[in-house]
């Protein structure tokens, strides 16, 4: 199965091999279980200011920066994208919900993917289109030694956010390495679309509420349930890519 992926992924990208030097993580729903407290701040937040929206649609919108998520439910509601005041005030109100609820758990199995990772001597570096320095400044203390800031690409250092491939674009930039040298690891639809679109072999884990098949037509090259399962395959899926480069 994982043969299969490769090849396909070889086929679809025009890529001649699969040598991943490093490996891009997104952050909520990967790196943290932080997903189900970013969609009740979100729906919250949407619902005091009377814009339409349901708690499931913010997983379809997870990845998307900020502002690109209250300019989406400004188009769905009034027809126009929001202002830079209303786009200001509302990511600051649902941060602060957000700080409230969040309890700062990571996400099971992240940590030993993260060391099986880096046993093979790969790159780990950040991608995500968060904003929440309430995350981010968490992570040396959770994931010692793994991201390093000058490497990470957060909300602040994008113009265009996820589902646009300039994220992982970065990512790969900062890496020092090109699309065939990288795998990325999202949990949301959004996200894998970047991760794609920029050309690189793109890891689904459904650690949602959306069916797999919703990250599948995203163009996810492989699909786990969680990360603890993506940690036990990890060797599986080096030995897969180190077979086809023979
Ligand atoms: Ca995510």
């Amino acid at each position: 199965m994982i043969q299969k992926a490769i090849s396909q992924y070889l086929q679809k990208q025009q890529h001649t091999r699969l040598t991943p030097k490093a490996i891009l993580f997104d952050m909520d729903g990967v790196l943290y279980d932080s997903m189900r407290f970013h969609a009740r701040s979100w729906y919250e937040t949407a619902t005091n200011h009377h814009l339409i929206s349901t708690p499931q649609l913010f997983y379809l919108y997870e990845g998307r920066t900020g502002d690109s998520t209250i300019n989406e439910l400004y188009q769905t509601t009034f027809h126009r994208d929001a202002t830079e005041e209303e786009k200001q005030s509302i990511y600051k109100e649902k941060a602060d919900l957000f700080n409230q609820y969040n309890d700062g758990k990571a996400m099971p199995g992240a940590a030993e993917v993260l060391a099986t990772v880096k046993s093979y001597n790969l790159q780990t570096l950040l991608v995500t289109g968060s904003g929440q320095h309430s995350l981010i400044n968490k992570l040396e203390k959770d994931y010692p030694g793994c991201f390093i800031r000058e490497k990470m690409v957060t909300g602040y250092d994008v113009k265009y956010g996820k589902p646009h491939p300039e994220p992982y674009l970065m990512g790969l930039e900062k890496a020092g390495v090109q699309a065939h040298e990288a795998i990325v690891i999202e949990n949301a639809p959004i996200g894998v679309r970047a991760g794609v679109a920029a050309g690189i072999f793109t890891i689904a884990v459904n650690t949602g509420p959306l069916e797999d098949q919703v990250l599948l037509e995203a163009g996810a090259n492989l699909l786990y349930p969680n990360m603890t399962a993506l940690a036990k395959d990890w060797s599986n899926i080096m030995k897969a890519i180190q077979e086809s480069q023979s």
